[in-house]
């Protein structure tokens, strides 16, 4: 048999798309990613290799993380006929969500511009994407959302909360409405919760349709790859089905159990990281060369005013600064970066630096 060209194998709308691109950091200040710039405390961290002795690499991990899900839905007072998936990031589990979606013709919908894997994970899975445009304020304009739903009737809808790359949080009132008016499943993605003011998992209750994400990894755990969704007991039954059986690893499992029980450590980061970003924010303000748009997250968006977003990523490289250019990634993103806020003198360095290249 004559072998088939690699072109008449791969999937044209894989070969259309390039792999998500990850620069080298390597000696970098590192603030592209959205990471938690602090460790934990070297008696923490010999606490945790204690714990790790005690895992078992020879066995697979449990595969039902009975201990961890006991665990975190106690962490999070869920009341009964609610219940978690664990996915290898919330990356995963939005690949989870649209493989048991999917259906000829499936759609899922998202603002736009927002999470770029909803957008990848649709054409990985097949799942038909359309995206809503936002506000010129980066809101949710509920009437075209509500339109749009009407015309799509998407099987799932992501909604950021708060949103990545424009850091605010879209008005509740808009939520509300897609959460009432949609048909199918809603996943209000809120990777960045621990930076925000407010959040929708206390409105969750068994009858609610919708589902909350979260992650470990904007808040101090990026390295162990765990996310996780709640909603209804039904709803995480079925899409467990198509979690690959050991997704969750033992060192993570084990790690994140010990993070549970320091969490008052995670919860005073996230509190240094929101005052850091007011303080920044405060000096930023002045700087009349940009625009600064609001945050709940933790990180910003600025746009240049003068120079191209561009030169500013390149010359802020130049002095070892990683940050984010959006400038070419949306049209409503144009010549914005995004900047992830980093530890006290890290902030300083960037604000130094970016007055100089302005
Ligand atoms: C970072 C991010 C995620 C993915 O987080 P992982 O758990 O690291 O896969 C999901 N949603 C949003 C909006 C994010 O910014």
């Amino acid at each position: 048999m004559e072998k088939k060209s690699l072109k008449d194998l791969f999937r044209p709308e894989i070969r259309a798309i390039k792999a998500y691109e990850v620069p080298d950091a390597h000696g970098m200040i590192k603030l592209d990613a959205m990471e938690n710039p602090y460790s934990m405390p070297m008696a923490l961290v010999k606490e945790w290799l204690g714990v790790l002795r005690d895992v078992s690499l020879n066995r697979y991990p449990d595969a039902n993380q009975t201990w961890l899900r006991k665990e975190l839905k106690q962490h999070l007072k869920l009341v009964d006929g609610l219940d978690v998936l664990f996915g290898n990031g919330s990356d995963e589990l939005i690949q989870i969500l649209m493989l048991a979606l999917n259906r000829p013709g499936a759609v899922v919908m998202a603002p736009e511009p927002s999470f770029v894997m909803y957008k990848m994970a649709a054409t990985f899975t097949q799942m038909q994407y359309v995206g809503v445009p936002l506000t010129e304020d980066f809101d949710i304009d509920a009437d075209a959302f509500i339109d749009a739903i009407n015309t799509h009737q998407p099987a799932l809808i992501f909604l950021a909360y708060p949103n990545n790359p424009t850091a605010n949080t879209f008005s509740r009132e808009a939520v509300n409405r897609i959460l009432s008016e949609a048909p199918g499943v809603v996943v209000v993605d809120e990777a960045y919760a621990a930076y925000a003011k407010d959040s929708y998992l206390d409105a969750l209750t068994p009858h609610t349709h919708f589902m909350v994400m979260r992650t470990f990894s904007k808040t101090g755990l990026a390295g162990l790859r765990l996310g996780y969704l709640v909603g209804k007991s039904e709803s995480i039954a079925e899409l467990n089905k198509v979690r690959m059986p050991y997704n969750i690893n033992s060192l993570t499992q084990a790690s994140v159990h010990f993070a549970l029980q320091h969490n008052e450590l995670f919860k005073e980061q996230a509190q240094r990281i929101r005052r850091e970003r007011e303080r920044v924010m405060g000096i930023l303000k002045q700087i009349t060369e940009i625009d600064l748009y609001p945050s709940e997250a933790n990180f910003i968006l600025i746009k240049p005013k003068f120079k191209a977003s561009s030169l500013i990523y390149s010359k802020l490289k130049a002095q070892n600064i990683l940050v984010k250019d959006l400038g070419e990634s949306h049209p409503a993103l144009y010549n914005c970066l995004r900047i992830t806020i980093g530890k006290l003198e890290e902030n300083e360095h960037l604000i130094a630096a970016l007055r100089d290249v302005l």
